[in-house]
């Protein structure tokens, strides 16, 4: 029996596979074009126990149907990771809340006409984003958890891409966890949501580090990038994870029973550019006279009087400790300064 994994060319997904094919599991992936799944699969080693399918736009709700029908009943369990992530762009509608939306309602349905009696357990990737409302983000008197929903409507999502990109991950999931009340006695899967935070950490392959990084890790390495004289952007806030936590995760979203029905919000730490500049200057010796220095040691990781999260259940529940900001930002940095030839 076999995992899917929809998004198999992304930064988080490509660490999924990696562990998944650690652990010999057969493993089927979705890209959007073959020179992606050439690509792909050559990073992999031509791995036999790899193999890909073409499912061009998720924003098209049949997307996943060709896929399901030829291998719907060799696939036991489904991970669906692609969604775009971005916020600066022409159409919100169409461009972040229409994909992501019907990327999970066509792969939901897809599993529901060709895989009902098979697929035991469907995690999908979504985000604290839909967690909470990051409008609130400096307020002390705010406290959010797993059980908690990002407030905006759907019209408020179009007020620009931040609020468009946290309105299409709440409503893709809000429509999964409707998806299984719906349909329960039709389906066998059971749903578990991942919803991490900023996921920082290295490429799983040298070769994808790039001028230009995934949204996230852009903006580690737009820091990696300033000059000695430059500001401290110390809004540049929020709350971290490590790729490799948030891959393991996945696994065991549908290896354990006890992650049935749970939301699981990833957080190891928070961060501001002060935090992640500290830790370049003071282990890089390449770096020294760089980098801006800022106040050193007085980011959001030593201090931090805004929002409150809670992810003790998570912690509770995953049994594994979250890698920390120093040796996510030391392995990013180096893996960049490497393939820049400046280590
Ligand atoms: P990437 O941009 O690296 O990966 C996104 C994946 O989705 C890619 O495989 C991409 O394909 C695919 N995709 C995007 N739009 C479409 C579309 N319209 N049709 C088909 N495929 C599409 O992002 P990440 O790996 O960082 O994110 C993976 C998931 O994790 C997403 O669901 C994201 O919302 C979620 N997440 C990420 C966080 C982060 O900080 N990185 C934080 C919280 C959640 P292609 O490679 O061809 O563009």
């Amino acid at each position: 029996m076999s995992v899917f994994i929809s998004g198999a060319t992304g930064f988080v997904a490509q660490h999924i596979i990696n562990q998944l094919l650690e652990q010999n599991f057969k493993v089927i992936g979705s890209v959007r074009s073959q020179a992606k799944a050439d690509k792909l699969l050559r990073q992999f080693n031509s791995n036999k126990n790899l193999s890909l399918e073409v499912v061009e736009d998720i924003s098209n709700l049949a997307a996943f149907d060709e896929v399901f029908s030829k291998h719907g009943k060799e696939i036991k369990y489904v991970l669906h990771t692609s969604s775009p992530f971005f916020t600066e762009c022409d159409d919100y509608e169409k461009d972040l809340l229409i994909p992501a939306l019907n990327g999970t309602k066509g792969i939901l349905n897809s599993i529901l006409k060709y895989a009902a009696d098979n697929v035991e357990r469907v995690v999908i990737t979504s985000s604290i984003a839909a967690m909470f409302d990051f409008t609130r983000d400096l307020d002390p008197s705010y406290f959010y958890d797993e059980n908690s929903w990002n407030p905006d409507s759907y019209q408020e999502a179009l007020t620009d891409g931040g609020h468009a990109y946290n309105g299409s991950k709440k409503f893709a999931e809000r429509y999964a966890w409707n998806f299984v009340q719906e349909h329960k006695n039709e389906i066998k899967f059971k749903l578990t949501t991942v919803n991490p935070c900023y996921v920082f950490g290295p490429q799983l392959f040298d070769e994808n580090v790039t001028a230009k990084l995934n949204t996230s890790c852009e903006l580690i390495n737009k820091l990696l990038h300033l000059s000695a004289g430059d500001a401290v952007d110390n809004f540049f806030v929020g709350n971290f994870v490590d790729v490799r936590d948030v891959a393991k995760a996945h696994l065991l979203g549908f290896e354990n029973q006890n992650l049935v029905d749970k939301r699981l919000l990833l957080i190891s730490s928070r961060f501001n550019a002060q935090d992640i500049l500290d830790i370049m200057n003071e282990d890089f010796k390449t770096l020294e006279g760089q980098l801006p220095a800022g106040v050193p040691h007085t980011g959001a990781l030593h201090q931090w009087k805004g929002a409150i999260a809670d992810n003790s259940k998570t912690k509770e529940l995953l049994g594994f400790e979250f890698i920390p900001l120093k040796k996510t930002i030391d392995d990013m940095v180096t893996q960049i300064l490497r393939k820049e030839k400046r280590l």
